[in-house]
């Protein structure tokens, strides 16, 4: 339920603030409240945090914070927020944490009892999510697959492992754009070239494009047509497993019933075939 009552910036707190993913003028009241509140406002690249601010008319201190310091300097910011800093996060796009710096700090806060708050905003995987078409949940956001083609091939197999396993979600990727084509084409190998997908890309800039269709249509079409600019990945749901037919339902339960209990064989069956465990169950009660 809406509350205007919006929190503050806790004092001596940490408070995670989203930023635009293209469109400048993307940003939240709150968030220019949070900012200016902040003592320092911790950001990626105080290049690009810099441009933001000034196009709000916020003054605010930058203080850099990235992968490579952000172990380091966590102890130092917990230690100034134990003092009574305000300290905000961004990252230069969207929701910070998200494929972004942050975790290790917002962990050592939390493990230190500072108080954590947030300014939600811009994400480009929700958006994407929500403008593709595809079932919006349950969805698996992935973040980026690996660069290197053996390592993605790999993680796109330990994706389809959890399919096979019962996993039915949308799957959501960030990728860089000169990477989409190669993405796509092993997604397409290692998911089926038919499953319904989309590409979304440059969201509330000016060339914002969502293409939609099956992984094979989309891996030819990056060929054909690259894609510029930033770039999220979408998957539908896999398809519910074919069901075997019955005989050969009936003679997988039959040999687990050999050895395990109505209900284990029937969890056994269900977890070899993807077929609810409920039907099986009910499968062997008939039996
Ligand atoms: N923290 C950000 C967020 O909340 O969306 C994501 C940061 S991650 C380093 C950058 C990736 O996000 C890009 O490679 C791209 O996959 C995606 N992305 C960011 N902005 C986008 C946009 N305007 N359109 C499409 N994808 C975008």
């Amino acid at each position: 339920m809406a509350d205007d009552a919006s929190p503050h910036p806790p004092s001596g707190g940490l408070t995670l603030v989203a930023t635009p993913i293209g469109n400048l003028d993307d940003v939240p009241a709150r968030a220019l409240q949070a900012l200016r509140a902040a003592d320092s406002v911790l950001c990626e690249d105080t290049r690009v945090t810099a441009k933001l601010l000034a196009r709000h008319g916020v003054a605010a201190r930058l203080h850099a914070l990235h992968d490579h310091n952000e172990e380091a300097e966590a102890v130092r910011l917990v230690k100034r927020m134990q003092e009574g800093a305000r300290l905000a996060l961004v990252s230069d796009a969207g929701t910070p944490l998200v494929s972004d710096p942050g975790f290790r700090l917002v962990r050592a806060a939390i493990a230190a009892g500072v108080p954590v708050t947030g300014v939600p905003g811009p994400n480009a995987a929700l958006l994407a999510l929500t403008l593709s078409g595809l079932p919006p949940h349950p969805f698996l956001f992935a973040g980026f697959l690996p660069a290197r083609e053996a390592a993605r091939a790999a993680e796109v197999a330990r994706l389809r492992a959890l399919e096979g396993a019962g996993l039915s979600a949308t799957l959501v990727f960030y990728e860089a754009p000169h990477r989409a084509a190669e993405a796509l084409a092993a997604l397409r190998d290692g998911l089926g070239p038919a499953r319904p997908a989309a590409l979304a890309r440059e969201l509330t800039k000016t060339f914002e494009e969502v293409r939609r269709g099956t992984l094979d249509a989309l891996a030819e079409g990056a060929l054909a047509d690259p894609p510029r600019g930033e770039v999220v990945l979408l998957v539908g749901p896999a398809p519910p497993p074919e069901a075997p037919p019955e005989a050969e339902l009936d003679a997988l339960l039959r040999r687990a019933m050999e050895t395990m209990s109505r209900r284990d064989a029937a969890a056994h069956v269900a977890a070899a075939t993807g077929l609810p465990r409920k039907q099986v169950y009910a499968r062997a009660l008939e039996m």
